[in-house]
């Protein structure tokens, strides 16, 4: 057999992508779970996980541990190795090109690949990233103690990681440019109830401000009056929501506005044989439930793709 050949691969491994890996494997295909980086993917950004059912209250660290070991266990082969591209093919299955080596080859493909950070495209956020502008509280939360932090963004993560942040901030403000909170309202209460919490609603970031070395404040405009003032803060991190990974394949693939992959009801993309799981795929809401959810489903209808269109045309000739 070519050792570069699996029935399914899986792309990325976060929570969708491990789920994916585990129930092919276990479904006895030959499967590839191809992953750049550790295996975790969003979970590694997260500090507290206290959604997912049977875990009242679980690390992101842990649980992608504990997910990433389970992932592998009936079988499935991690590869480590970042993919550039993935072509489908005239007689069916798909090509999988990574950035160093050969590439490999897969009858099906399910894509877990996440997403990047929104980036917020004012003035300075580029040039300070890594000295005061950041995207993740858990990775350099611990680099700002007794700081005066700002947060932009109204969704959940915004306000999680802001209420995460006031552990080493001396205040935290969050930046958001509307009145109302698009994160669900139990997290809202909890940021609202936090006594290092502030807000300044209504309001964009213009510009991030520096002294050459380091982030020293945002320069705000209020959304109604169009005045602006400056926020002194010692770093800004921005949770405006993800762009998803969904450039990868060599072929049009139904998108919605923002770039998220339609799918069917099995979770199968415009292109036969390619399908589509977690972050990348058009939905309601993007939860770790939701991905392992609809990963399951992707990995079943993956398996009896493989089995019932690809196997038959193999055999055919
Ligand atoms: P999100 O829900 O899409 O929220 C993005 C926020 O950023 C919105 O408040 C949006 O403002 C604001 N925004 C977007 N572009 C902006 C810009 N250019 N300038 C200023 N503000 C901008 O993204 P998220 O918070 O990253 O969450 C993503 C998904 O993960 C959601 O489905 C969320 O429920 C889920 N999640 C869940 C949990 C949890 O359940 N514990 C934790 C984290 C994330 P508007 O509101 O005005 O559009």
């Amino acid at each position: 057999m070519d050792d570069q050949h699996y029935e399914i691969a899986v792309i990325g491994a976060g929570p969708a992508g491990m789920t994916a890996a585990m129930y092919a494997a276990r479904a006895l295909k030959r499967t590839a779970l191809f992953e750049a980086k550790v295996p975790g993917g969003e979970l590694l950004n997260t500090e507290l996980i206290e959604d997912y059912p049977g875990f009242e209250s679980i690390t992101g660290a842990e649980l992608a541990q504990r997910m990433a070991d389970h992932s592998l266990r009936f079988g499935a082969e991690l590869v480590s190795a970042r993919v550039t591209r993935i072509v489908p093919l005239a007689g069916g299955g798909h090509r999988i090109e990574v950035e160093e080596g050969p590439p490999y080859s897969a009858d099906a493909v399910i894509i877990t690949a996440g997403g990047e950070p929104r980036k917020l495209e004012v003035p300075g956020e580029l040039a300070y990233a890594g000295r005061g502008v950041s995207y993740c509280a858990i990775c350099d939360g611990a680099f700002f103690r007794g700081e005066h932090l700002a947060v932009v963004g109204g969704g959940d993560a915004a306000l999680e990681e802001a209420v995460f942040l006031t552990r080493y901030a001396s205040k935290v403000t969050v930046v958001h440019r509307r009145e109302q909170f698009r994160a669900q309202p139990v997290v809202v209460a909890r940021a609202r109830a936090n006594p290092k919490l502030g807000f300044a609603l209504n309001r964009v970031v213009e510009e991030v401000q520096g002294d050459g070395q380091r982030v020293t404040a945002l320069r705000l405009r209020d959304v109604g009056t169009g005045a602006e003032e400056p926020l002194a803060v010692g770093g800004v991190f921005i949770f405006i929501g993800f762009l998803p990974n969904t450039g990868l394949v060599a072929a049009h693939v139904d998108h919605d506005a923002q770039g998220y992959y339609r799918t069917d009801e099995v979770m199968q993309t415009s292109v036969a044989g390619i399908f589509a799981a977690g972050d990348v795929r058009a939905q309601l809401t993007r939860q770790v439930t939701t991905a392992v959810g609809d990963a399951t489903t992707a990995a079943v209808a993956a398996t009896k793709y493989v089995e019932e269109e690809r196997a038959p045309r193999a055999a055919a000739g």
